[in-house]
């Protein structure tokens, strides 16, 4: 942090700025410009709210200069890390050098519709198994999911096919009950920023995806993390689904930049979503394919085996030829970007897609 004196600040104001930084015990370095003092801090990025320096008199900016997260950030850990998923021993990687396809319904609306669901993508090459069971959604009046129902399903889906279970937790009383059901927990975009849900799934440590938030910075994704890794979960799978933009004409815009660029800042896994942001089916398989390029780790995909009569995003759900070019990509591409699929383990039902 770099603490910028107005210009002709008195002394006894530099004074007690310093005083104030060594008190917290961090340590300050005094430059003397021709107009202007400036204070080199080094402590901990948490200083810089705890301190409250830019409110002191004759200071005019505080900088920030390494990353305002912590634990996630990749000045704590050099090499990219690997999430497991499901038992030890047979658990699905999603990280560096693999590529892991999770995919599956929006929602579980019936055990016949999951295990249909589950069989296409298991077909398409996942490994991993998304159902919603609490669906946090934008009319009350909408479908919300069939609850603590919906995750027995999918664990008797998860015995049928071996494919593991992700599923969403929406409030903080039902972390436990979806933990006890779902491999894998995931936290959706609109509550990115749910921090009692972040604690809470911090606390439980299960593995967890983390989607960006719609109108969330990179930074307050990341920010967003450090809140699970702080709480001793760092098993964190960061999830781009897009972010809501100007255009109007998808659901939201894919911000593909932000695949290399938080595998820079942060050491965690990305993985996007290109069906909640697209919002259309015809456009998921493009998208998927840039994301692959872009060095996404894997992707998260909605299938279901009758999107018609969905009852929920059953215009963006892939099946048919759609799902057919999905399986392809997924075959394809990420070899090319030196990636081996993530191997499907158990006994895999799958329906084949080529
Ligand atoms: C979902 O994945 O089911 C979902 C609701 O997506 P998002 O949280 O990205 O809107
Ligand atoms: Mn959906």
């Amino acid at each position: 942090m770099v603490v910028v004196m107005n210009p002709g600040a008195p002394q006894a104001q530099l004074d007690a700025v310093v005083a104030r930084i060594e008190s917290a015990g961090a340590q300050a370095f005094v430059s003397r410009g021709l107009a202007r003092t400036i204070i080199g801090v080094i402590g901990e990025p948490s200083l810089r709210t705890e301190l409250n320096l830019s409110g002191m008199p004759g200071v005019s900016t505080v900088l920030q200069v390494s990353a305002p997260y912590k634990l996630v950030s990749s000045q704590a850990q050099a090499e990219r890390s690997t999430v497991w998923v499901g038992p030890e021993g047979r658990a699905v990687p999603i990280g560096p050098g693999t590529f892991t396809l999770v995919a599956g319904p929006c929602a579980v609306e019936s055990a016949l519709q999951t295990l249909g669901a589950a069989r296409l993508a298991a077909g398409a090459g996942a490994t991993l198994l998304r159902g919603g069971a609490y669906k946090p959604r934008t009319s009350p009046l909408s479908f919300q999911g069939m609850g603590e129902d919906a995750l027995k399903i999918l664990a008797d889906v998860r015995e049928a096919t071996g494919l593991y279970v992700v599923s969403e937790v929406i409030d903080p009383a039902d972390v436990d009950l979806v933990a006890s059901y779902a491999d894998m927990i995931l936290i959706g975009a609109t509550n990115m920023q749910n921090f009692a849900l972040l604690d809470s799934v911090g606390r439980r440590g299960k593995p967890v995806m983390l989607k960006r938030g719609m109108q969330a910075t990179v930074d307050e994704w990341l920010l967003a993390a450090e809140y699970v890794a702080q709480r001793g979960n760092c098993q964190i799978v960061l999830c781009e689904r897009g972010i809501r933009t100007f255009e109007t004409a998808t659901k939201a815009t894919l911000d593909l930049s932000a695949i290399p660029l938080v595998q820079r800042l942060s050491h965690l896994p990305v993985v996007v979503d290109p069906t909640h942001c697209a919002g259309r089916r015809d456009l998921i398989v493009p998208l998927a394919r840039a994301a692959i390029a872009a060095g996404a780790d894997g992707l998260l995909v909605d299938v279901h085996p009758d999107p018609e009569n969905a009852l929920v995003d059953g215009p963006q759900a892939l099946a048919g030829a759609e799902l057919r070019e999905l399986a392809s990509a997924v075959r394809q591409l990420p070899p090319l970007m030196g990636r081996l699929p993530a191997q499907p383990c158990g006994q895999m039902a799958s329906q084949t897609l080529s």
